[in-house]
């Protein structure tokens, strides 16, 4: 196995530079936006009760909108996950009777039941009167040609999701994104593009609000928190779409202008400022593991030289034993619960059995080194994150090494 990764490692060497080539000029991204805003000590201060006034709350808003070319931003721990923040964006935006489509196929699973068409769901979209449509993608890509009839004047939103989730189809690029985004306003300005950024964030040099997307949003449990935020999410986009997001969040009238931060801003800031390093990590153990099980006779999506939209690595193992035992590796070489064996679950939100290995500092942190399978043909495992890239390495080979030996 070690020969193995040495000739991996030779082979990857150009992909790595093109890596390390992004984190530095994201690096210096959001330090320039660090500079300009004055960020200081004093925005680190703990707030409590209702905090009126949190001036780290809002410079912290005003931090994420610099670095995503945003006119506003609602960063907070108050979003439970991912999933709460994207809902909460749809939630604030859409009225009864409008219409909603996805342009990106099926949604991550969470979002389609939020969304409640595919599935009937207590409280979802669909029990408020918003209608759904989806554009099936074409070969595993958006049909960009096809929007222009796709969508009708009383489509409100257009949600675009930016990674492959849990599927095979590739992820979107921010090129990708700015012609579904253009394909969109030329056919129907009035409709909201909105772009589900899970797992997207620093996997390039622009974000999809600075080519055009009105809104965006995602969790500050993947690359955005750098492994440091404890738990949250963001939404970021043009200030009405914001606004009408935050009196969602908390209730109207109010908005973004509570919320105590209780003991979190350091490690939301310092983590914002680390994030573009670490996804550059994680990005680096899933080229790896794509060129290990490459080599072990396994499709993996993308290929190791292949082009990256998300820290996403999707490998088929193509049985269910095999994806328990590689998610069981992946969690045997954890810091955190190495002693845990992960089962099959009914996680809520989820419609299939879903089997989850993060033995992570922040529970369920998927910008640690993590992997999650719903049990379904191909049996792909979904394989993430990684703080160090040494540590990525480690879990990869311990996973690999556990296949072989159970061949
Ligand atoms: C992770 C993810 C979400 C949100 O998931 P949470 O676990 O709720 O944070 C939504 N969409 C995609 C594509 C994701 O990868």
């Amino acid at each position: 196995m070690i020969d193995l990764k040495n000739i991996v490692l030779a082979e990857v060497a150009d992909n790595f530079r093109r890596v390390d080539d992004v984190a530095e000029q994201n690096t210096l991204k959001v330090l320039n936006a660090m500079r300009r805003l004055k960020i200081s000590d004093a925005h680190f201060k703990t707030s409590t009760g209702y905090a009126y006034g949190d001036i780290g709350r809002e410079k912290l808003d005003a931090l994420f909108a610099e670095v995503f070319g945003a006119e506003a931003a609602l960063v907070r721990t108050q979003f439970v996950s991912g999933t709460h923040a994207l809902a909460t964006a749809l939630f604030g935006v859409l009225r009864p009777g409008d219409e909603l489509v996805s342009l990106t196929g099926a949604p991550y699973d969470t979002l389609q039941t939020v969304i409640g068409h595919a599935h009937a769901a207590q409280g979802s979209l669909k029990e408020f009167g918003i209608s759904y449509r989806e554009l099936p993608l074409a070969g595993g890509k958006v049909d960009v040609d096809a929007i222009k009839h796709f969508l009708t004047p009383k489509t409100k939103l257009a949600l675009i999701q930016r990674s492959r989730g849990y599927s095979l189809r590739e992820p979107l690029s921010v090129a990708d994104i700015e012609r579904i985004c253009a394909a969109v306003k030329a056919t129907n300005p009035q409709c909201v593009t909105f772009v589900d950024n899970c797992y997207g964030e620093f996997v390039e040099t622009r974000e999809p609000v600075e080519v055009g997307a009105d809104m965006a949003a995602g969790s500050l449990i993947k690359n955005i928190g750098g492994g440091l935020a404890p738990t949250g999410g963001y939404i970021v986009g043009k200030a009405a779409l914001v606004e009408q997001a935050s009196y969602r969040l908390t209730a109207p009238g109010m908005g973004g202008e509570l919320g105590a931060s209780l003991g979190t801003p350091r490690l939301l800031y310092q983590g914002l400022f680390t994030a573009p390093h670490t996804t550059a990590q994680a990005l680096k153990g899933a080229i790896f593991a794509a060129g290990l099980f490459g080599k072990l006779g396994y499709k993996t999506h993308p290929l190791p030289e292949g082009m990256r939209g998300d820290i996403i690595q999707a490998i088929e193992l193509r049985s269910a034993e095999r994806l328990i035992k590689f998610c069981r590796a992946i969690q045997e070489f954890s810091p955190v619960d190495s002693f845990a064996a992960p089962e099959p679950w009914d996680m809520p939100g989820y419609a299939d059995k879903v089997i989850m290995a993060a033995g992570t500092f922040v529970q369920g942190a998927s910008i640690e080194l993590s992997a999650d399978a719903p049990l379904r043909e191909p049996y792909a495992v979904y394989l993430q994150g990684g703080l160090t890239f040494e540590h990525a390495a480690i879990g990869i080979l311990g996973a690999a090494q556990a296949l072989e030996d159970s061949l």
